[in-house]
């Protein structure tokens, strides 16, 4: 699978518009997805960009609503949003300047956005208006919007109004319909009726004839059993099969020769095996949301260094090799700190491999 830089004529750096739309259209059609990792920090952002530029592959950089506010120090308020505006814009521009030194294309994306949360996404796409006016470009390639916890119809309608503000400026939006269990960031669908966890296709074909005439700039994270998070087996299987039931839906409705007219989006990946991720992308799934494992990752690497060193980081003058020796080469965070980097990274080259990404550059 050659050169998707030459074969699209995508760019290093952070990627919008009509580069997205292609490069989710070309994985689509050649079976691969891109892993979505949820960053906190610069540390976890070159983590993952360095994953990218050694697996040769294209990536998707996202911040959470809480994410963001830690992005921008949890020492500061979050009222009305400020925070995880402020941090979402922050982690904006840093992963804006420092992506093209990793020679990748990034999505630049931000995760649910539940109505209680609006806010933020207004204060983020009055950023993006302001970056269009002055660049372009909208400062974000693609945000998250998630109505999914409200009636079907207000999700649909209100995702539609955010898609028309977002259409000058060809910026990507995602949806949810139905709900992935769970808990993440606050928001706990841990019990949650069964029935919910999987989206029925004819609200596929709701949403899809309603957002394609506004922009094609869209994705669906449709419910087919996903959860947040790692947990123990439950009752509740995850289904990607269902994905392709959608498809033919809306193809039909669609009287088109393309088997596969909708993007889909796999939320709650975590915990998933290869072959649930692999059919689900077989299925039109162009994106990957992994998170959980990737904090466990993060921590390996910071957990097994203060283990192993832990005699040499209890004081800073004093180890096992003499009672004047100093530890400061323990403790500088550029060496602890790079090994959680480490660790995530391998999980995101992992990743890569198992959406099958690897080396489509
Ligand atoms: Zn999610």
């Amino acid at each position: 699978m050659p050169g998707l830089i030459e074969k699209l004529g995508l760019k290093p750096g952070v990627i919008y518009g009509d580069d997205v739309l292609n490069l989710f259209k070309y994985a689509r059609e050649h079976g691969f997805a891109l892993p979505a990792i949820n960053v906190t920090s610069s540390s976890t952002v070159v983590a993952a960009l360095e994953a990218a530029r050694d697996a040769k592959a294209p990536i998707v950089l996202q911040v959470s609503n809480g994410g963001a506010a830690y992005f921008a120090g949890k020492g500061i308020s979050n009222d009305g949003q400020k925070a995880s505006v402020a941090g979402s814009i922050a982690a904006a521009h840093y992963i804006r300047s420092i992506a093209p030194v990793y020679g990748v294309p990034v999505v630049l994306h931000t995760d649910h956005c539940a109505k209680k949360l609006l806010p933020w996404l207004d204060g983020m796409m009055d950023a993006d208006e302001a970056f269009f006016k002055e660049h372009g470009v909208p400062l974000f390639s693609s945000h998250m919007i998630d109505l999914s916890e409200d009636p079907v119809d207000y999700n649909i309608s209100t995702t539609a109004k955010y898609l028309q503000r977002a259409a000058p400026w060809k910026q990507w939006l995602e949806m949810e319909i139905g709900i992935t269990g769970g808990e993440e960031d606050g928001v706990n669908n841990e019990d949650v009726d069964n029935n919910s966890l999987y989206t029925q296709p004819e609200d596929i074909w709701n949403i899809y004839q309603t957002l394609s005439p506004i922009s094609p700039y869209f994705s669906i994270a449709a419910g087919f059993g996903n959860v947040h998070g790692v947990y123990q087996p439950g009752n509740v299987k995850l289904q990607p099969d269902l994905l392709a039931k959608h498809q033919a839906f809306v193809a039909d409705k669609l009287k088109s020769d393309d088997k596969k007219p909708v993007f889909f989006v796999f939320h709650g990946g975590s915990g998933s095996s290869v072959d649930d991720f692999r059919t689900a992308i077989g299925h039109g799934v162009v994106k990957v949301n992994l998170d959980t494992d990737l904090q466990w990752a993060y921590l390996s690497g910071h957990r097994d260094y203060i283990t192993k060193n832990i005699e040499y980081l209890k004081t800073q003058v004093g180890n096992p090799n003499g009672p004047d020796k100093p530890n400061k080469k323990y403790y500088d965070p550029r060496v602890w700190v790079r090994e959680g980097e480490k660790t995530m990274k391998a999980r995101v080259v992992q990743a890569l491999e198992d959406f099958k990404a690897t080396g489509s550059l």
